[in-house]
């Protein structure tokens, strides 16, 4: 099968697997949008996606996103989501670009994407990151801990004019060499959509939950999500040891 193709098949079964999932747990037909992660992927990739009717493409890093963006100006319909970590010296790249915003974890990210983002674009549609599963290894606002922090930066990001706050993300724990424990990956998207609820009460325009990768789709929708952000499940393995 081409290289076309193959995506072509794989975003065939991704969806299903996202209907089934939403049947399943009884969430609506369509609740449930497909981000299709592009990261590592040559623009080909992400053409022939879209040729499959995929709309949504998310990107880890920023320049190699905004490289994309720019040569792929005449896909005037597609929805570009930034769902990397991001240095306060790389907000610019993302206020010009990008449509979408997945990680904001701090006021001062926030505060600079909003006087950077500029006046002809719509507003950033943004969510805040949560470590859920309270690693040192990623960044996020750790709930547990801290509901009075998220609370607040929930506030500051709703009154900035240029932002738009739409949600909450988050990457639970995998283990690596394994798909992952059931039980444990339960407990933290349980935990998340708790906090998901205990938020919307508080900002009820609040519509989108991003959470579940390849690994953990049909559990992540079981538990709420809105968004699941699909890499190697469309364009295969990415063939290098990731940074994190
Ligand atoms: C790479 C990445 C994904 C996609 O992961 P897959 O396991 O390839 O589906 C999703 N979200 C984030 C934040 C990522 O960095």
């Amino acid at each position: 099968m081409s290289y076309e193709a193959t995506i072509a098949d794989q975003l065939t079964n991704v969806r299903a697997q996202i209907s089934a999932a939403e049947q399943k747990f009884y969430r609506k037909a369509g609740a449930v949008t497909l981000l299709a992660v592009s990261k590592t992927k040559p623009n080909e990739a992400i053409v022939a996606a879209h040729n499959a009717g995929q709309r949504h493409f998310g990107e880890n890093y920023v320049q190699e996103g905004v490289d994309k963006i720019q040569t792929l100006t005449h896909l005037s319909d597609v929805t570009w989501h930034f769902i990397g970590p991001l240095q306060s010296n790389k907000t610019r790249a993302v206020a010009e670009h990008f449509d979408w915003m997945h990680t904001i974890d701090r006021a001062k990210i926030a505060r600079r994407l909003n006087e950077q983002r500029p006046d002809h674009l719509p507003p950033l549609q943004v969510l805040v990151q949560i470590n859920i599963d309270d690693e040192s290894s990623k960044s996020g606002i750790s709930p547990q801990t801290d509901t009075a922090t998220l609370v607040s930066l929930l506030r500051d990001i709703q009154a900035l004019p240029k932002l738009r706050l739409r949600g909450l993300m988050a990457i639970p724990r995998a283990i690596p060499g394994t798909s992952t424990e059931p039980e444990q990956q339960h407990e933290s998207l349980k935990r998340l959509q708790d906090l998901f609820s205990e938020m919307q009460q508080l900002f009820p325009e609040l519509d989108t939950l991003s959470v579940g990768m390849t690994n953990d789709l049909e559990v992540a929708i079981a538990h709420g999500s809105t968004m699941v952000r699909v890499g190697t499940a469309i364009f295969g393995a990415r063939d290098y040891i990731e940074k994190d």
